[in-house]
């Protein structure tokens, strides 16, 4: 029986790490949304303590001897092989990462943060540039830590999706980039749809419960979940019964609570179909950030900025808002939701535009990974990127490269994700849509049940045990493509646009 005990000892350790990596994703939420402001100092080192101590459980020579020995064991399951297999592959890179580096590196970060609100606040980049520069050295120590073959800045966008490499995501955008540019070019030259309506006042406490109500009827499970309010919107989880989504309310432009919600819907709708019973184990872990991002994508995008998706939600809104929409019809609604405009904001950014928006970051954080950029030239880089993808100029700092959270919490590698996400999003609901013809139909009756149970089926209970290139082979017969997102795109914007578009 030695071997089930072996098991069940790796996974009563897994369990504890998980614990303590949960307990400070909770303390981390709690900073985000509740903590007063004089907590934070505390709250720093409180996180910083937790981290190292998980990371230095995990990385105790026990824990290897363990692994070693159970991937041996042919008595073991399938997926407790793949358990261990995985379990192993994370213990052997996170032992390359010293417990000390780790918590340096939390609580630099935790500076940064602040030092990024501040920032924010007084709209100053400089004010951010001192802790930036320690967070860019420091994950450009990290990569060297990790090791690379080609490129250090593969090593750190390895943490976020391990099929990623500058390679790989080099090649994307230069497919990607073309066809885009012809849609965007073919769209400038018709007249945009009108989408004032988005911006006038629309109450706080109307808009929340709006919310509240989508993400009800995207069958977000509030027995097992909560929404609250943040600074920068984002979805966190403790276990699968427990998965925070938060939110932004602006009183002058609805697009931004009504998206963000699908959005981080999307993002916790996996969190919470992901299998509980594989709690603190990789099975019960997403597979890649990209795949966590085609699900609040295909909810934001393909779902929620559809004409049958509003066809059924459309009136009900206009009760909430009769003064606001009342005179819009649901065409013009659709129509204005979807306007292309290159726009300085990635978050507003329309769906073919936000690709230049993630293009940017991924070439300036290639550039200061790889130490061709230095931290203080960024605003200027982030000028002449603007100017060359979307031909517009940025005015300041808030609207230019302090826009995102990102390089304040230390995630490098992360933007392509939000790329290829979209890219896998469009692939799933071309699949989802050939399957089931009459899905808009059942849109249009406020029936997104096929597209949940979809990804119930297909993507969320299989946690890590799958690449995300297994996972998408297997739900649609082939690895991502990106012709799937050009089609949609054009199928879409020439609907808009009323023009054929391709
Ligand atoms: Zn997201």
């Amino acid at each position: 029986m030695k071997e089930i005990i072996d098991y069940q000892a790796y996974q009563t350790k897994m369990q504890q790490i998980a614990d303590l990596k949960y307990a400070s994703a909770l303390l981390q939420w709690d900073q985000e949304t509740y903590l007063p402001p004089k907590g934070n100092d505390f709250r720093g080192r409180q996180i910083a303590t937790l981290t190292e101590l998980s990371h230095e459980l995990f990385i105790d020579e026990k824990t290897g001897n363990q692994l070693k020995e159970l991937l041996q064991n042919d008595k073991l399951t399938d997926a407790e092989k793949r358990n261990i297999s995985l379990s192993f592959e994370d213990y052997q890179k996170a032992k390359k990462i010293p417990a000390a580096f780790v918590k340096q590196l939390s609580e630099t970060v935790n500076k940064s943060f602040h030092a990024w609100i501040k920032a924010r606040k007084l709209n100053k980049f400089s004010i951010f540039l001192p802790e930036l520069e320690q967070v860019i050295t420091l994950k450009r120590k990290e990569a060297d830590l990790i090791g690379y073959v080609t490129h250090p800045y593969d090593a750190l966008m390895n943490e976020f999706d391990k099929s990623m490499t500058v390679a790989s995501n080099d090649a994307l955008f230069e497919e990607l980039k073309p066809s885009l540019r012809n849609l965007l070019d073919q769209i400038a030259e018709l007249p945009d749809p009108d989408n004032r309506f988005l911006r006038q006042h629309f109450d706080k406490d109307t808009q929340w419960k709006y919310g509240i109500r989508l993400l009800k009827e995207m069958h977000f499970d509030f027995e097992a979940g909560r929404q609250d309010i943040s600074e920068h919107p984002f979805t966190t989880n403790f276990n699968s019964h427990d998965v925070r989504v938060t939110t932004r309310i602006d009183e002058n432009d609805f697009g931004n609570m009504t998206w963000s919600c699908l959005h981080e819907g999307g993002h916790a709708l996996y969190e919470q179909g992901l299998p509980a019973d594989q709690y603190g184990l990789p099975l019960g872990e997403y597979c890649s950030l990209s795949i966590h991002e085609s699900q609040s994508r295909l909810w934001e995008n393909n779902v929620g900025r559809s004409l049958p998706f509003w066809i059924y939600h459309y009136p009900g809104l206009q009760q909430q808002f009769p003064k606001q929409l009342g005179g819009t019809s649901v065409e013009q609604f659709y129509a204005g939701i979807n306007k292309v405009s290159p726009s300085l904001i990635r978050t507003e950014a329309d769906e073919l535009t936000y690709h230049f928006h993630i293009m940017i970051r991924y070439e300036l954080e290639k550039a200061l990974i790889e130490g061709s950029l230095k931290a203080k030239e960024i605003p200027l880089a982030w000028e002449d990127l603007y100017q060359k993808y979307l031909g517009i100029s940025v005015p300041d700092d808030i609207h230019g490269c302090l826009q995102d959270v990102h390089w304040s919490h230390g995630s490098f590698g992360y933007f392509a994700t939000y790329s290829t996400g979209s890219i896998y999003a469009a692939q799933f609901f071309e699949h989802i849509s050939r399957q089931y013809p009459f899905l808009d139909q059942e849109l249009k009756l406020g029936n997104s049940k096929t597209v949940h149970q979809w990804l119930q089926q297909h993507i969320y209970p299989f946690g890590r045990y799958y690449t995300a290139a297994e996972l998408c082979s297997r739900a649609t017969g082939e690895i991502l493509n990106s012709r799937y997102f050009i089609n949609y795109a054009s199928r879409k914007f020439s609907d808009i646009y009323q023009k054929n578009i391709n």
